[in-house]
């Protein structure tokens, strides 16, 4: 399983699927991408390999803000459904994720008894935390902060939000996550031979650290709001 994300001038589609082939060897049962343009989010995902998520991606999509993942799944059955991106009651966030959230029975009692879920993944209880705590008058940045701060497990995420055309929120905790730079783009990775077809530059990130991604800009903080300057360092792979 893995994760990608793009941002940036070109069209991501084809960078997003061929840094998921990249990932194919971590395993998975199911792939998917959200793309962003001008006309908003546009989610593709299907069960099984990464060739049978091309033939339902829509080449008359061009998208220059995307994400990717591919699930090994632990929370509900290999399915459409299933796998991600999974979005908010609203569609205004999409969010793909790697890992497990061992307390999100306890975080949809607690916080989503109103909420309506269409998956059966732990995943979908992080993208609606996130929505509750918008909708509570939350700035996004703040409504993910708090979000992590609930979270027990692992995750690697990646998250869109419609009303922004500018960012991709990114954080980890025990899984891994790197944020690789571009000129012009910016691409985020589970490990980085996903993107060396775009760069060999890439910016290691730390657990519970809040990353937001722009196509000239990482900016990494602490949960305590702290900037955190860190060199990139050359990936020296056979891509
Ligand atoms: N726990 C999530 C799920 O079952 C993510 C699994 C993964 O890491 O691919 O959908």
């Amino acid at each position: 399983c893995g994760i990608v994300g793009y941002i940036g001038k070109n069209d991501s589609k084809e960078i997003l699927l061929k840094g998921l082939e990249k990932l194919e060897y971590r395993g998975y049962d199911s792939a998917g991408i959200a793309v962003k343009n001008e006309n908003g989010v546009h989610v593709f995902k299907e069960k099984g390999r990464i060739a049978d998520l091309r033939k339902i991606v829509d080449e008359n999509v061009a998208a220059s803000i995307g994400i990717g993942h591919t699930r090994w799944a632990t929370h509900g059955v290999p399915s459409q459904i299933n796998a991600h991106p999974h979005q908010s009651t609203t569609g205004r966030f999409t969010l793909v994720h790697n890992g497990v959230i061992e307390n999100y029975d306890l975080l949809k009692r607690e916080y989503l008894k109103d909420a309506s879920f269409v998956s059966e993944t732990d995943t979908e209880v992080i993208v609606q935390l996130i929505e509750l705590f918008v909708n509570e008058g939350l700035e996004v940045i703040d409504a993910f902060r708090k979000t992590l701060t609930l979270l027990k497990g692992s995750y690697a995420l990646a998250l869109l939000d419609a009303g922004n055309n500018e960012t991709i929120f990114v954080a980890k905790n025990k899984s891994p996550l790197l944020v690789g730079l571009g000129t012009d783009f910016n691409v985020v990775a589970s490990d980085a031979m996903a993107m060396l077809q775009v760069t060999d530059q890439y910016v290691e990130l730390m657990d519970k650290e809040i990353v937001l991604v722009t196509k000239d800009h990482v900016t990494i903080q602490n949960l305590n709001g702290d900037i955190i300057n860190r060199q990139p360092y050359t990936a020296e792979l056979d891509a």
